[in-house]
């Protein structure tokens, strides 16, 4: 008899549905403090730790957590879901959230594998695995908002994947991409400059949803943008997880993920 739940293929994903953070506490009791899962039948391959830059997004994270808890259990991934808080008000910054993310996972637990995921993403089909392959990963390939098609070949943004191998090789992500735009193209270039090209599911498993929203305060585009990922080579060496700063806030622990709040300074 199988003990743990298969992969179902596609998903039915909806907003309208009322959810509780109560609701998928208690549906997904297998989980330890913090967001972290183990299987038990197997030896996960990977150790992934899941990382969501984050801020005034309570609605998106309920359906997020929701919707991707019982499908990482089902690939049976041994994971941790690390929603990275920017303290204060100020203008946002992804990027650099993400990059702290990944230092704070790794004080934690031995994660092997890192994916990156916007709040608003949710993945329409379990096939598409939340894991590392041996090339950099494009997951949010086919999205609704852009009529289920890649809105350009070389779009790396919404759902990254890195092994920790291949984010070390390209100095982690940028720090100083303030604003709305650009930093996920800023890491497209950082992956290519190293001689790395990125892997994609098809467009068909690669189906994911996003919630709609207004665009958020202190997010506005950022139009030094364009300078900066045209300068991408010369600026990664020095610019990257060996340059990061940032100050822990606070850290809270949540059956369904660990929250950690950061004052990452302004532009
Ligand atoms: C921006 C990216 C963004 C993409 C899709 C590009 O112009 O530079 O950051 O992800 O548009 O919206």
């Amino acid at each position: 008899m199988l003990t743990f739940t298969p992969l179902l293929g596609p998903l039915r994903v909806e907003f309208s549905d009322p959810v509780t953070l109560d609701q998928v506490r208690t549906e997904n009791s297998a989980l330890q403090p913090g967001g972290r899962f183990k299987p038990t039948e197997c030896i996960a391959q990977q150790k992934v730790a899941l990382i969501i830059p984050f801020r005034h997004r309570d609605e998106h994270l309920k359906y997020w957590l929701y919707y991707l808890h019982p499908i990482l259990q089902r690939q049976q991934l041994d994971y941790g879901i690390y929603v990275i808080n920017q303290d204060g008000e100020d203008t946002f910054n992804r990027a650099k959230l993400l990059n702290i993310g990944y230092a704070e996972a790794l004080k934690e637990y031995d994660y092997d594998c890192f994916v990156f995921s916007d709040v608003d993403l949710i993945p329409m089909d379990d096939r598409n695995f939340y894991k590392c392959y041996n090339k950099p990963r494009h997951l949010s390939v086919s999205m609704d908002k852009f009529g289920f098609r890649l809105p350009y070949t070389q779009y790396f943004g919404g759902v990254s994947s890195l092994s920790k191998e291949q984010y070390l090789k390209i100095n982690g992500f940028p720090n100083n991409y303030w604003g709305w735009g650009g930093e996920d193209d800023d890491i497209f270039n950082r992956v290519t400059s190293k001689g790395m090209s990125i892997s994609r599911p098809d467009g068909i498993i690669g189906k994911c949803r996003m919630i709609r929203h207004e665009r958020d305060k202190q997010n506005d585009p950022n139009p030094q943008r364009f300078d900066r990922i045209a300068h991408t080579r010369e600026t990664m060496a020095s610019d990257g997880i060996n340059s990061l700063t940032y100050n822990v806030v606070k850290i809270e622990k949540d059956q369904l993920f660990t929250k950690i709040t950061v004052d990452v300074g302004k532009p």
